[in-house]
Parts: structure tokens; C-alpha cells; sequence
């Protein structure tokens, strides 16, 4: 007999997006298994490099932003992106980002003004998945089950019972959950399990990431360090990033121009061509992995009882750092609706908006970023060797790619659009008006309170964040005081809707939200929005509840 589990949500996969989940649930007040085949405290992939703006204000509202934003770079280390013909040769354009110690004060940058809580917090995942793991562990309903392999699943009208393995004993565990989430990777058998596919360009590009240990570079860098260097040169071009600030450094190759394949690629050439450095440059491989960029979202993102988040949902290219950020976004989109169901006061009617949500969103992005992947591979192709020359010729084209990576490097690194512009469309569980929401691109938005877009940000009294006024279930922001919302709270409380009246005085908030009353979600987008009451409350309440 299999040894028995019960909970309310079982998780496949403790990756960054798996953990959020789960901690998402537990601070909803639901039980949550995560089953993961790593090892507990296994060194974490060098992959991710930042967490968005939008997934650092997730982790505010959980409790953990701080104890990130403690973790990653020396707090005086320059965020900046900068071109240059290689890491350690002329630079051709710089986009300032502040240090994480000064973001709080700095005004100057193309992010600095983003309406957030949260800046963008670039650290590499070294360093803050075991701080995500560590804020995990403590939570009293989440329990971790580490080197176990779930092996598949079989649901029922009313739960799903799942088989997973323990990989040291080759002990079988029978789970029993309400649900079961696929947060399981790329190659994700949950996703096959449902019946989902993956639908897009399987193969956009290949790469090659090099992580080396070189305590020399430092000293080497022609200015100010930057975060990540882009080398335009006519032999190599790829990307560097400072890992640790001191010595460790990541670069992705991506293979290009009559490359045969990643194999026949001198790998050690390459580093010294994107480094700009000569053959006595010593430096240390600490690890390499080739990879692909693809284009892929799945034709569906549930059945039933279960459902796929992240990287098992979708993949593209992690330009503009947005592969585990979607993830996250699917997390925190997801969380709350099967809490709500779980905790009694929405019916299952809910959970249809989840990939009526997510799935035209992760297909968007998928599209913007595999655009701009495009366009960095064309400037790279595009590099001739004018670009060394000491003549007027040489400074010319240095201008010219200057300007031209600078508009390339600020609309990828500083994503406002993939933060805080995209909204959600077509929902089930939206009460839309007769306005249209702005558009948006990755790197421009427009703050809205059109229904399905992000509730827009703005600093309270005492420079109190209007996130941190939210409750942990709906909020009826309120922004003239006599405005009557009785009924809206009434018809709530008859539903058992958690709902938290928020009176928002703050003097720009009219011009943001040009309305008197606006419902905001528990993941912060618009729900509806009125300058009184509906006619019929309960029917409003019903609709965002999803029946
Ligand atoms: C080189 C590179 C750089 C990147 N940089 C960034 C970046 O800067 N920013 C960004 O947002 N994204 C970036 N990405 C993308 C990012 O790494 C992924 O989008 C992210 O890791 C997805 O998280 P996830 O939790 O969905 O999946 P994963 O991180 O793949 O985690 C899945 C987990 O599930 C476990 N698992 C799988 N199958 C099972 C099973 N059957 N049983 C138990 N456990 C299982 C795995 O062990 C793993 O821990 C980058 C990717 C690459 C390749």
C-alpha cells in the first residue's frame, strides 16, 4: 500500500513558480503539498536574473520582498544595461538602473517613475530561491516533499488522487488533493497528462550558457560595472551578467551567422571574443548549458481539476527577463481563485477564468518578446567590422549602433508594458463597461481603471503604498466618501465574499481613476468600476465570483 497524503492543493514542482503558489495558497489559509525531485537546499540553476516589478509586488503582499531585496548584488552595484563592442572594450550606449540599495531614493532612469510599490529587483536565482524556499518552509500549511517524483494522477468529480515516488527509498505516495497544479517545468508531465500541446515555434534560436568564475574582469571593465553587458562585435556578439558583482559571470551565446550547431561552437573562443579579452585571460568554467528558444503556449491551460502555471505552460526566449515572472503572473492569478473555491465562497464557476485569463495574456507576451528577439538578432547580424575603426567612419557606426541598441536595451530591460499594462480580456468574471483598455507594448502602458486592468498604483498618506490599504479579498476602493456602498457590502456578506472597503483621498487618484467606485481583486485588476452602487449589487457580486 502506498503511503497516504490528504491536502487541499497538491503542487508538481518546486520551482520558483511552484513556491509562490504554494505560498500563495498558505497565506489564503489552504493546505498545500509541493512535490519536487530536487534535493532540499540543492544549488539552485544560475537561470533567472530578475524579478519583475509585477512579481516583487506578489511577494510584498506574501511577506518576502524585503528579505529579497537584501539578497544579490552589492547594494552599490550599478543595475545598468550596457552595449559595447565587448564586456571589457568601448562602450556604445548605457541604460542607468539604480543599485538595489539606492532604488528607493533614486529619481533619475528610465524605470524609476513605473507607478509601483516594487522596482524590478535584478538578482540572480542563486540567491533568491532559497530565500523563496526558506519563507515556504515556515509556512505552517505548506509541507515540502523533496526528492519525490510525481509519476501521474487520476481526478474524480469531487478530488484527484495522485502517485508520486520517493527517489531515495522507492517508497509510492498516494496524495489525495481537491487539486493538483503542474508546476513542473518545460517538459512537464502534467501538461501531457491533461491532454495539453504546445502550440508555436518550437525552435526560434539556439544558445549556450557559459557561467565562469574570472576574478580579473573586474579590474578590466573600461567604466562603471554594469549589470549586464551586450557585446556587438563582428566575430561574437552575446550577453554578460554580473552575477555575485565581484567575480562570477553568466553569458548566453546565441548561435548565429553559418554556426553549424552548438557543438562545433569553440566555446572557450567565444567567451574571450564576447569578453574582449586575449589567450592569456584566465578564467574558470563553473558550469554550461545549451538550450533552446522557443515560442510555445499550451492549447489549454486546465482540465478539470488541474491545471498547468509557468514554464508548463508556456516558453520563449527569457528576454526582458519574463519566463518566470508569466509564471509567477499565473501563480498569483491562479492562487486566489482556487482559494476562493476552497475556502467556500465562490463556486468552481471561477476557476473557467483562469486560462480565459492567462492564455491569450502568455500568448501576447509570448509574440512581444519573440518580436524583439528577432530584432536583437538582427542588430547582431548586422555588426560590420567599421565598428573598431579609429576613423570618422568607425565613430559613426559606433553612434548609429549606439542608438540603435539603447531603444533595444531600454525597451527590453525596462518592461513596463509586461508589468503593469497588459489586461485581461474576455473574462468570465470581469463586469467590462463601454471603454476600451489602452494599448499597450512591452515597454509602454498606461495606468487604467478599465475592467481587467491592473488597479494603477499611487502612494496613500505617509507614503503608505495603496497595495498595503488593500484587503486580502476584494476592495471596494471608494473615492469620494459620501458615495453610498452599502449595498455592494451587503450583497458581499450575504455571499461570504471577503471584502475590504478602501477610501482613497489621496490627491491624484482622481485623475488615475476617474471614477467614484472601483472593485479591485484579489490580484489587483479591476473587477468593475461605477460612480454608484449597480442597481443590483448581488448580481455584480455574483458575476466576479463566477456564479
Ligand atoms: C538561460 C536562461 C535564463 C533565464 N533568465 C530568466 C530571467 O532573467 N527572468 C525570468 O523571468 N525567466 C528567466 N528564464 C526562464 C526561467 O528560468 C523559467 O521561466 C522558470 O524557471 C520557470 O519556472 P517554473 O517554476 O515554471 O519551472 P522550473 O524552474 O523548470 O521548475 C520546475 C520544477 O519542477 C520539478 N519537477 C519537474 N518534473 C517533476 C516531477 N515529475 N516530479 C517532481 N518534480 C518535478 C523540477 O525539478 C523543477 O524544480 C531563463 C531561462 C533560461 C534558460
Amino acid at each position: 500500500m502506498p503511503r497516504a497524503f490528504k491536502t487541499s492543493v497538491l503542487i508538481v514542482g518546486g520551482g520558483p513558480v511552484g513556491v509562490t503558489l504554494a505560498m500563495d495558497l498558505a497565506w489564503r489559509g489552504n493546505d498545500v503539498i509541493v512535490v519536487e525531485r530536487r534535493l532540499a537546499n540543492a544549488p539552485p540553476d544560475v537561470k533567472c536574473g530578475q524579478i519583475s516589478a509585477r512579481s516583487m509586488e506578489v511577494f510584498r503582499r506574501l511577506g518576502l520582498a524585503h528579505k529579497l531585496r537584501q539578497v544579490g548584488l552589492p547594494a552599490d552595484y550599478p543595475n545598468d544595461v550596457v552595449s559595447a563592442i565587448s564586456v571589457t572594450g568601448i562602450e556604445l550606449s548605457r541604460v542607468s538602473i539604480p543599485a538595489r540599495g539606492e532604488r528607493g531614493s533614486a529619481a533619475t532612469g528610465p524605470d524609476t517613475s513605473w507607478p509601483t510599490p516594487d522596482h524590478t529587483h535584478r538578482v540572480n536565482q542563486i540567491f533568491f530561491e532559497p530565500v523563496l524556499f526558506a519563507h515556504l518552509a515556515a509556512q505552517p500549511r505548506a509541507r515540502i516533499l523533496n526528492r519525490t517524483e510525481f509519476e501521474h494522477f487520476t481526478q474524480y468529480e469531487q478530488g484527484v488522487t495522485a502517485i508520486a515516488r520517493d527517489l531515495d527509498s522507492g517508497e509510492r505516495l498516494s496524495i489525495d488533493c481537491t487539486y493538483l497544479v503542474g508546476c513542473d517545468g518545460a517538459s512537464s508531465m502534467v501538461r501531457k497528462a491533461i491532454g495539453a500541446e504546445f502550440v508555436g515555434t518550437p525552435v526560434l534560436q539556439r544558445a549556450q550558457t557559459i557561467y565562469i568564475r574570472a576574478p580579473a574582469l573586474m579590474n578590466m571593465l573600461p567604466g562603471k560595472p554594469a549589470w549586464m553587458y551586450k557585446s556587438l562585435n563582428p566575430r561574437r556578439c552575446g550577453m554578460t551578467m554580473a552575477i555575485d558583482g565581484r567575480e562570477t559571470w553568466l553569458i548566453h551565446n546565441y548561435l548565429y551567422r553559418g554556426d553549424a550547431d552548438l557543438d562545433s561552437t569553440d566555446r572557450d573562443w567565444v567567451t574571450r571574443m564576447i569578453l574582449g579579452v586575449g589567450p592569456d585571460f584566465r578564467y574558470e568554467v563553473i558550469s554550461t548549458e545549451d538550450w533552446v528558444a522557443r515560442r510555445l503556449v499550451a492549447d489549454k491551460f486546465r482540465n478539470r481539476r488541474v491545471f498547468i502555471c509557468g514554464d508548463a505552460a508556456h516558453l520563449w526566449i527569457p528576454l526582458g527577463g519574463y519566463g518566470m515572472n508569466a509564471g509567477i503572473a499565473d501563480a498569483a492569478n491562479l492562487a486566489w481563485k482556487l482559494a476562493a473555491t476552497l475556502n467556500g465562497w465562490a463556486p468552481p464557476g471561477i476557476l473557467d477564468a483562469y486560462d480565459a485569463e492567462r492564455r491569450p495574456i502568455t500568448d501576447q507576451a509570448s509574440h512581444l518578446i519573440s518580436d524583439i528577439a528577432q530584432k536583437v538578432a538582427m542588430q547582431q547580424r548586422e555588426i560590420s567590422a567599421d565598428i573598431e575603426g579609429q576613423d570618422s567612419v568607425g565613430e559613426a557606426t559606433r553612434t548609429r549602433v549606439g542608438k540603435e541598441a539603447y531603444d533595444l536595451d531600454v525597451h527590453q530591460q525596462c518592461c513596463g508594458g509586461l508589468n503593469f499594462g497588459y489586461y485581461y480580456q474576455g473574462s468570465p468574471i470581469i463586469a467590462y463597461d463601454d471603454e476600451s483598455p489602452p494599448a499597450y507594448t512591452m515597454g509602454t502602458f498606461t495606468s487604467s481603471t478599465v475592467p481587467g486592468c491592473r488597479a494603477p498604483h499611487l502612494w496613500l498618506e505617509g507614503r503608505r503604498s495603496l497595495y498595503d490599504a488593500f484587503g486580502p479579498g476584494y476592495s471596494l476602493l471608494r473615492l469620494d466618501p459620501t458615495t453610498r456602498v452599502s449595498g455592494i457590502v451587503e450583497a458581499a456578506a450575504k455571499r461570504n465574499v471577503p471584502l475590504t472597503v478602501v477610501d482613497v483621498n489621496a490627491s491624484e487618484a482622481w485623475d488615475l481613476y476617474r471614477r467614484k467606485l472601483v472593485l479591485v481583486r484579489l490580484d489587483q485588476h479591476v473587477a468593475w468600476r461605477g460612480d454608484r452602487e449597480p442597481a443590483a449589487p448581488l448580481d455584480l457580486i455574483d458575476l466576479v465570483r463566477g456564479g
